[in-house]
C-alpha cells in the first residue's frame, strides 16, 4: 500500500492547517472504515430516501438535479483544492488520477444532472447536506492520497497492477455511463414520472447495473492507488450501494408482476 511514503518530511510537508499532519489523514482513512460501516446498518435498515424510495417525514426539499450538482460538486471543487496543495501534484501519475477523477465527477455533477429526464421532483435537503459533507471529506481522503502522502513515481504507467485498475475504472466509468442512459430514456420525457423495466445487456442479469458498474470503478481507482485511502472509498461504496440495489431489486419485484425472475439484484448468477 502507497499510504505514506512520502509522509513525515515535515520540513516540507505542505501543510493545509495545522491539523493536516500524517495521523490527521491516517485517522480520516480510518474513520472512513468506520463510516462504511456504520452507513452498510442506517441504509439497510433505511433505504435513503431519494429517486423511486423518495418519501414524505424527510423535511425541505431541492429540486431533484440541483440536489446533484449541490451534493456531488464537492467532488470537484474540494478534491481540486486540496490536491493542488500536495508536494506532487505536478508528478505524472498523480496529475492521471486527477484527470480521471474528474473525468467521473465532471460527469456526475454537471452531464448526468443535465441529462435527467425530470421536471418538479424534489430529493431531501438531508440527503443533499449528508452527500456534501462526504464528498468533501472523501474529496481531501483522496486528494491527500495522490498528491501528498502516496508514492506514485511515472514507473506506475506501465506497472502491469495500475494497468489492471486503469482498466477496471474506464470499463467501470464507461458502463456506468451506458446503465445511466438507459434508464433516463427509459422515459419520454421529463413531465413522465411512470418506470419501466429496463433490459439489455447487464440489465438482463441484474436490477442496478449502473451500481455494479460503479463499484468496479472505484476498485480500479483502488488497485491503481493501492491504498488504504483508495480502498475505503471502494469499501464505502459497497457499503452504501449494496443495500439499495437489494431495495431496488425487491422494489422492481413488487411494482411488476412480469419482472424477471432469473434477473439478481447486483452480482449476475449470483446476488
Ligand atoms: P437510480 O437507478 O435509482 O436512478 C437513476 C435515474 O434513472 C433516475 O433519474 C431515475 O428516476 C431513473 N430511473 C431509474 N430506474 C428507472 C426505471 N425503472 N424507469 C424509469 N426511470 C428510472 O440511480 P441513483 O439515482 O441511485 O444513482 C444515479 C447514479 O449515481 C448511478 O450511476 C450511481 O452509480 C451513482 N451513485 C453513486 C454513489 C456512490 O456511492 N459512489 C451513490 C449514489 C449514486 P427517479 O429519480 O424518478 O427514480
Amino acid at each position: 500500500m502507497a499510504t505514506s511514503a512520502a509522509a513525515g518530511t515535515s520540513a516540507e510537508d505542505q501543510e493545509l492547517w495545522s491539523l493536516d499532519t500524517p495521523s490527521f489523514f491516517h485517522g480520516a482513512v480510518a474513520l472512513m472504515y468506520i463510516l462504511a460501516v456504520v452507513t452498510a446498518i442506517a441504509v439497510s435498515r433505511t433505504t435513503a430516501p431519494y429517486g423511486r424510495h423518495v418519501r414524505r417525514g424527510w423535511g425541505w426539499l431541492m429540486e431533484v438535479r440541483d440536489g446533484w450538482r449541490v451534493m456531488e460538486s464537492p467532488a470537484l471543487w474540494a478534491m481540486l483544492i486540496v490536491y493542488t496543495l500536495g508536494n506532487h501534484d505536478h508528478d505524472p501519475v498523480p496529475v492521471f488520477l486527477l484527470r480521471l477523477w474528474q473525468v467521473h465527477y465532471t460527469n456526475r455533477v454537471i452531464i448526468y444532472p443535465w441529462r435527467m429526464q425530470v421536471v418538479g421532483k424534489g430529493m431531501p435537503m438531508i440527503v443533499v447536506a449528508a452527500a456534501f459533507a462526504f464528498n468533501i471529506f472523501n474529496g481531501y481522503i483522496q486528494a491527500r492520497q495522490i498528491s501528498h502522502y502516496g508514492h506514485y513515481p511515472s514507473s506506475r504507467l506501465r506497472d502491469p497492477a495500475f494497468l489492471l485498475g486503469l482498466l477496471l475504472f474506464l470499463a467501470g466509468l464507461a458502463a456506468n455511463f451506458w446503465a445511466d442512459t438507459v434508464l433516463l430514456n427509459l422515459r419520454s420525457g421529463p413531465e413522465e414520472r411512470a418506470y419501466r423495466i429496463p433490459t439489455g445487456f447487464l440489465f438482463d442479469h441484474v436490477s442496478s447495473p449502473n451500481y455494479l458498474c460503479e463499484m468496479v470503478e472505484w476498485l480500479g481507482w483502488a488497485v491503481m492507488t493501492r491504498s488504504w485511502a483508495g480502498l475505503a472509498f471502494f469499501v464505502y461504496t459497497v457499503a452504501n450501494l449494496a443495500p439499495r440495489a437489494a431495495s431496488n431489486h425487491e422494489w422492481y419485484r413488487k411494482k411488476f408482476a412480469d419482472y424477471p425472475r432469473s434477473r439478481r439484484a447486483l452480482v449476475p448468477f449470483v446476488w
